[in-house]
């Protein structure tokens, strides 16, 4: 049987630009062979930080958890990415490596470059995405389309009347 296509959406989260570990991460990302296929610096909103964590809300450590992913403990910036090809959500997870860096095989991301804060978060460097639902769900939440250079969702023309938009001047 051949994999199918997929797509992952991978974060380089704050604590793993602090530790300038870009170039390491993105090089054991290169080992599964797939496409990076959108890649952006983004400065993490509130919004899109509980938009991205929905499913965590009820967790004691949620708030400490958003301003994790906002950057209030390393640097206010995320790395995004969408990595594309066969069997991309489990390439990028085993690379990955467990949530918990402690329990995260040590030659895995995680393992290698994450801890446990005091306050309990795990600072685990990177985020994979863990299903193909949850990807696309992510993805669409990260990337607008013409931000990805492959058609990996059906998209839609939309007549913005009033969109207010900063430009060069
Ligand atoms: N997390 C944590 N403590 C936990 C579980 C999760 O600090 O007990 C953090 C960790 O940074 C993790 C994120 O919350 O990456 C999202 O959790 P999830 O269960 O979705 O794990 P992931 O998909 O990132 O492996
Ligand atoms: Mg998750």
């Amino acid at each position: 049987m051949t994999e199918k296509d997929e797509q992952s959406l991978v974060l380089i989260k704050p604590d793993g630009l602090k530790k300038s570990l870009t170039g390491n991460i993105l090089t054991r990302l290169s080992e599964t062979k797939l496409d990076i296929v959108a890649a952006k610096i983004v400065r993490v909103s509130r919004e899109l930080a509980e938009k991205h964590y929905c499913h965590m809300k009820e967790k004691p450590f949620y708030e400490e958890l958003i301003k994790y992913i906002m950057g209030e403990y390393h640097k206010r910036k995320v790395m995004a990415m969408v990595y594309c090809g066969p069997g991309a959500i489990a390439k990028v997870r085993g690379i990955c490596g467990a949530t918990n860096p402690e329990e995260a095989d040590p030659v895995s991301i995680r393992g290698a470059y994450g801890r446990i804060t005091t306050k309990g978060v795990y600072e685990n460097a990177i985020h994979t995405s863990v299903s193909a639902e949850e990807a696309e769900r992510e993805i669409k939440l990260w990337f607008e389309p013409e931000e990805i250079i492959l058609d990996i969702y059906p998209t839609k023309e939309a007549k913005l009347q009033s969109l207010k938009k900063r430009v060069w001047a």
